[in-house]
């Protein structure tokens, strides 16, 4: 197992459409096991292929939600959602039209890191995949979960979210980008050996 370099934006292969994963062998295992030790060194809630320079379509989560329903009530526990999805299709629901709450809606991303911007999301999603056994699986995400998942399959699009962000957001992402040298191919960082002002 290893940690691998996570690529920044600007690097083409987080800007390119992924492929779909055709077999699911030992070097596929290797690669999500590599996935996992990345995402938890970064550390983040999730990571997907284009992110490490793999084309394919699959990323990794882990996110603990606390299921309480309001603050206070101790009825509640924490359920822990960790696993790959390899090729996923993800039914969103409609987003709001009203404006990002930079408080609660602010997003971040390893391959644009230290920097978070509001955006809007899909408060629920229902995520459809294949896990490292070939077994297909359904969550049902709402709230920080239903995001992480929309961010993710974003990657495999070729999108980040910065790319979906209001225009005022987007211009202060363009500047951060040019400032550090970003937006052209090639950067990459590795949690672990190389410190983030976040
Ligand atoms: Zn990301």
């Amino acid at each position: 197992m290893a940690v691998l370099p996570i690529r920044i934006s600007g690097d083409p292969v987080l800007h390119t459409p992924a492929s779909p994963v055709v077999t699911i062998d030992d070097e596929l295992r290797a690669l999500v096991a590599d996935m996992f030790e990345t995402m938890d060194a970064a550390p983040g809630v999730g990571l997907a292929g284009p992110q490490v320079g793999v084309p394919l379509r699959l990323f990794v989560f882990s996110y603990t939600e606390d299921t309480g329903e309001e603050e206070g009530d101790d009825t509640g526990s924490l359920r822990e959602y960790r696993g790959v999805a390899i090729n996923p299709e993800l039914y969103i629901s409609p987003t709001s039209v009203e404006p990002a709450d930079p408080d609660t809606e602010s997003e971040g991303c390893l391959s644009f890191p230290g920097e978070r911007f509001p955006l809007v999301r899909g408060e629920s999603a229902i995520l459809r995949a294949t896990d490292l056994d070939g077994r297909p699986y359904e969550i049902e995400a709402h709230g920080w979960l239903a995001r992480i998942f929309q961010h993710e399959f974003d990657h495999l699009d070729g999108l980040l979210y910065v790319d979906r962000v209001d225009p005022v957001y987007a211009k202060v992402a363009r500047k951060i980008e040019r400032k550090k040298g970003w937006g052209v191919p090639g950067n990459a960082w590795l949690p672990g050996v190389d410190e983030l002002d976040a």
